[in-house]
Order: C-alpha cells, then sequence, then structure tokens
C-alpha cells in the first residue's frame, strides 16, 4: 500500500480551503476589492451583490431567511455574541443562562465571564454517551431563564444533542436557544425552523473555507431576536456587529455552505463507510479500546477512542505521520486530560489515553487502512514497554493500587 504522508486526520481542528472556494474568493482580493458599505459606487454594489450571494448561500443551507445571517470573525465571536449580547439585551426578562459541561471552551469560558458579572450560571452535566439529559434541561429552566446555549455536535467527540428536542423544551417555556453548530454544518442536515433554533454559530474554517469568518444566525421573527453589540462601531450587520465586512472571507464562507449542500448526500456516508472501517479496524485489531460517546447519535467524521494503558500523547509521538489530536486543539498544548471525557465519566487514564481522529473531504480509503494499521502497531509497541500494561497482565487490579506519587 502506498500513501502520501503526512496524513491529515484532524479536520475538527481546521480544514483546507476547497480549490473551488478559493477560485471564487480570488478576485475579490484584487480587481474586486470594494467596500461593501459604499452605496455611492459599482465598487461597492459590486462588493454588496458579493455578500448579497454569500448570505443566500447560506440561508439556503440552514433553512433561514437572508436577512438572518449575521456576519463575524469566527465562531468564537459567534458565540460570544450570542451569549454575552443576549444576555444583556435580556436583562429585563431575567438573568439565568443554561449550558453543559462540554461545550466548546468559547461557549464555557463565556458563560464563566457572565456568571463573574453577576448572571446566574447553569452548567449541565452530561451522560456517558456525551448527551444532555433533556428531563435534567426541563428541570433547570426557572422564570428567570433566558438562555440555553448547547451544541449540535461536540468537537472532540462528535456527539450530537437531542437538538429537536431542546428546542422544543425552549419553546414550551419561552426561552431562547442558541446552538453552536461549527461542527455540524455539511454533515448533519440543519434546518433552524425546524429544530427550534433562535441563535445558531458556524465558522468558515471548519468546512473547507477560510480561516477568520463566521456566521450567526439571528432569528427574526415569532420570536424576533435581539441582541446587544460585543463589538461598537459603523452599525454594520443591521447592528448586531460592527465592522467593515471580510468580502473575500464572506464570499468564501458562502462558496463553502453551498458546496457542503451539493455535495451532502455523497460525501455523508462516504465519510460515515470510512469512520466505521477505521473504528472497526482498531477495535477489531486490539484489546480494551473503547470508542468514546453515543453509539449513532455522532457525527459520520469523527471517532474518538480510548486505549487502555497507554497515553494518547505518546501513540501521537510515535506515528508523527499521521495527524490526530487528544483533547481539542485549543487545550491540547496542556497535558490534562480531556475536560469533555471526563464530563462523560471516563477515568483520567482513559482519557489520558484518547485520540480523536476526524476525517474529512480529501481522506482516501487507503489512508484509513493505513492508519489502522500504525495505530495497532504503535499502541501494541507501547503496551510492551508499559509497567501498567505488564502488572495487568499478571491480574493486578490498577484501581485499587495506592501509588505514592500524585502524577
Ligand atoms: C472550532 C470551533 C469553534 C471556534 O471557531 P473559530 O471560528 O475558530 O472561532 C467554536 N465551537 C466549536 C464547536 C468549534 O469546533
Amino acid at each position: 500500500m502506498t500513501v502520501k504522508t503526512p496524513i491529515y486526520l484532524d479536520h475538527n481542528a481546521t480544514t483546507s480551503v476547497d480549490p473551488r472556494v478559493l477560485e471564487a474568493m480570488m478576485p475579490y482580493f484584487t480587481t474586486r476589492f470594494g467596500n461593501a458599505a459604499s452605496r455611492s459606487h459599482s465598487f461597492g454594489w459590486e462588493a454588496m451583490d458579493a455578500v448579497d450571494r454569500a448570505r443566500e448561500q447560506i440561508a439556503r443551507l440552514i433553512g433561514a431567511e437572508v436577512k438572518e445571517i449575521i456576519f463575524t470573525s469566527g465562531a468564537t465571536e459567534s458565540d460570544n455574541i450570542a451569549l454575552k449580547g443576549v444576555m444583556e439585551n435580556y436583562q429585563s426578562k431575567g438573568n439565568h443562562l443554561i449550558t453543559a459541561a462540554t461545550e466548546h471552551k468559547a461557549v464555557l469560558d463565556t458563560a464563566k465571564y457572565l456568571e463573574k458579572k453577576g448572571y446566574a450560571v447553569s452548567i449541565l452535566p452530561v451522560q456517558e454517551d456525551g448527551r444532555v439529559d433533556t428531563d435534567l434541561l426541563d428541570a433547570t429552566i426557572t422564570k428567570n431563564t433566558v438562555l440555553i446555549s448547547l451544541m449540535l455536535a461536540n468537537n472532540e467527540t462528535g456527539v450530537l444533542h437531542p437538538v429537536h428536542e431542546i428546542g422544543k423544551i425552549a419553546e414550551k417555556h419561552d426561552v431562547l436557544f442558541h446552538c453552536d453548530a461549527t461542527q455540524a454544518v455539511g454533515k448533519v442536515r440543519i434546518d433552524v425552523k425546524e429544530m427550534g433554533i433562535h441563535l445558531m454559530s458556524m465558522s468558515g474554517h471548519k468546512i473547507y473555507g477560510p480561516k477568520g469568518v463566521g456566521v450567526l444566525y439571528v432569528r427574526s421573527k415569532s420570536p424576533k431576536v435581539n441582541a446587544a453589540p460585543v463589538i461598537h462601531g459603523g452599525g454594520h450587520e443591521r447592528g448586531f456587529r460592527s465592522g467593515t465586512l471580510n468580502v473575500p472571507g464572506i464570499v468564501g464562507m458562502g462558496a463553502a455552505c453551498e458546496l457542503c449542500g451539493k455535495e451532502f448526500d455523497e460525501e455523508v456516508p462516504r465519510l460515515r463507510g470510512l469512520r466505521d472501517k477505521l473504528e472497526n479496524g482498531i477495535t477489531g485489531g486490539l484489546e480494551h479500546v473503547y470508542v468514546n460517546g453515543h453509539p449513532t447519535e455522532r457525527l459520520v467524521s469523527t471517532s474518538n477512542i480510548s486505549f487502555e494503558w497507554v497515553e494518547g500523547e505518546g501513540i501521537m509521538l510515535s506515528m508523527k505521520e499521521i495527524a490526530v489530536s487528544s483533547g481539542s486543539a485549543c487545550t491540547s498544548a496542556s497535558l490534562e486530560p480531556s475536560f469533555v471525557l471526563h464530563a462523560m465519566g471516563r477515568s483520567d487514564e482513559l482519557s489520558h489515553g484518547s485520540l480523536r481522529f476526524s476525517l474529512g473531504r480529501w481522506t482516501t480509503e487507503d489512508e484509513i487502512d493505513y492508519t489502522v494499521i500504525r495505530v495497532i502497531e504503535t499502541v501494541n509497541r507501547l503496551r510492551e514497554m508499559s509497567p501498567l500494561y505488564e502488572m495487568s497482565r499478571k491480574g493486578v487490579d490498577l484501581s485499587k493500587v495506592e501509588w505514592n506519587d500524585e502524577h
């Protein structure tokens, strides 16, 4: 088998720009460089037309109206506007925000900031399968609750929350529902109205578009949602987000969304096939490995696997020609075990010994075959060198061992 290395299996961290997206963007750096807010000449009109087209492409993919699409610098900013902007705007209604322990840091850290500012914040635990318990969500809502923020697909495990049900609960209690759908776009069919979503975050660089551009969907009727601005200025984007529009980036975001819609029916089963091949290969070739997260309610492109007795970092260092990750890109610089797996009740050991494989548009079957062989070989070799593996093979119950250092 010949495969070209390095192999990229870290698409949940970022994706390359699709050449078709880049081609659509190019003229907007040079000949069509106008400011989309310039209303007095053709340079401005051309840029505005391009932005309008992108709004249509994005709205079509998620079942929104064009005026409900707000451009931002990325999903981090979209999450910030959704949480800070909404909580500030609805202060007369209440001060309670509900989110969950496995959200992206862009939501969790913003929630913690709001808590410091005096808002009431409930952080729901998740079940072992990574999903929130909707009965618990229902019971957590009070008269003061303004907003529920729960993601569609988790970036580390791919686990999908029961979004339709969450939307119904939000509607029943007349509270707003923000959904970070950054990882789900292009892999899960999204209809914001049918799902009962009032605000939704997306990012360009997770869907083969450029970095530095994102979208916040904001519902315009039944109910009309408002959010105080986080960035003040010229009143662009209907006052939700000031600042000169990143026209090339926005054109790229639009083109990326159109491609996601066009290729959905072919791409989703293809990714599922490759993901299943990877999981079956690894779980069939090694003992004591666990696929984390709900068996079916999971992204077709993401596989998070724990390997007993070895560290994820160790596996990665021993197969450097395969780009995967342990934890999320933002926290993998530290050696702390994944907080997401921890919240799902995985032990520190199994959280440390986990790898995330995230497949993408150009992942091939040969790459998956190669990866399966390398993972099995690497884990076997590392286990042979592991004193823990040796002890457990001799029948020592590691959970009962008292260690004399706090590693
Ligand atoms: C990547 C990611 C973000 C952050 O997106 P940026 O556009 O990089 O700011 C937010 N939420 C989730 C779930 C993500 O995967």
